[in-house]
C-alpha cells in the first residue's frame, strides 16, 4: 500500500495546524508547529493568497493527512458519504470518525493514526469478539473493540494501559481500562466531533 514518507511534521506547518500524527511528541513543546510555524521550504513567512480552488484542495488535504488516507480511499468514502442519506459533509465526518483504527485511537489504545492501524493489521485487537485486522471497517452502535487475550500480556498493551487513564474518550465512546475494552455507545454526530477540516469545502472540492 501507497503511504507518505516523508518528514510528517512538515505536513502540519504546510497546513497550519497540528494534525497529531506522532503521538505523543504532539504534545510537548517539541512539536514542529509550535517551534516553527511557518510553512516549510520558504525563507518567507508571506502566504500568497489562495484562490477558492486551492482552499478547497487545502481543508481536503488536512483532512485526508489527519485520518491517514491515501487520495483513492478518500475518495472512496466520500463516496460512500455521497450515497448516504443526509448532508455529505457530516455524513463524511461520521464515516472517517467510524472507521476501525480511528475508533481505536479515540478509545486511547493507540497515540497516532498510524500506530492505531499497525495494531488492527498486527491482530491485536477483537471486534465483537471476532478478531479483527482491517483499519478501515466501519463500526456501528452496539459494537465492542477489545485486546485479545494473548495481547493483553504484550509490552505494548501494558504501556497503552497507564496511558489511558490520562486520556479523554469521546462521550459517544466507552472504555474500560481494566478490561482494556471498549463500546461504540451510539454513532457520533457532528457536535460529538472536533472539527478537522472544513467539510463543506471537500464537499465543493469534489463537486466540480
Ligand atoms: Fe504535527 Fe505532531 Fe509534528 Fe506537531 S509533533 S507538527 S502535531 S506531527
Amino acid at each position: 500500500m501507497a503511504r507518505y514518507i516523508d518528514a510528517v511534521c512538515r505536513v502540519c506547518r504546510r497546513n497550519g495546524l497540528k494534525l497529531f500524527l506522532k503521538g505523543d511528541r504532539c504534545f510537548t513543546p517539541k512539536c514542529g508547529v509550535e517551534r516553527r510555524s511557518s510553512p516549510p521550504g520558504q525563507t518567507s513567512t508571506r502566504r500568497r493568497k489562495q484562490s477558492d480552488r486551492g482552499l478547497q484542495l487545502r481543508e481536503k488535504q488536512k483532512g485526508r493527512y489527519y485520518y491517514g488516507l491515501m487520495e483513492r480511499p478518500f475518495q472512496k468514502v466520500f463516496g460512500e458519504a455521497m450515497r448516504r442519506p443526509g448532508k455529505t459533509g457530516e455524513m463524511l465526518v461520521q464515516l472517517l470518525e467510524c472507521r476501525l483504527d480511528n475508533v481505536v485511537l479515540l478509545m486511547g489504545f493507540a497515540d497516532s493514526h498510524a500506530q492505531a492501524r499497525q495494531i488492527v493489521r498486527h491482530g491485536h485487537l477483537v471486534l465483537n469478539d471476532q478478531k479483527v485486522n482491517v483499519p478501515s471497517i466501519q463500526v456501528k452502535a452496539g459494537d465492542t473493540v477489545c485486546w485479545r487475550e494473548p495481547s493483553k500480556k504484550s509490552e505494548l498493551c501494558k504501556a497503552v494501559a497507564e496511558k489511558i487513564k490520562s486520556k479523554t474518550i469521546p462521550a459517544w465512546l466507552n472504555v474500560d481500562p481494566e478490561k482494556m475494552c471498549g463500546k461504540v455507545i451510539s454513532l457520533p454526530a457532528r457536535t460529538d466531533t472536533e472539527s478537522r477540516f472544513d467539510e463543506n469545502a471537500v464537499v465543493a472540492y469534489y463537486s466540480r
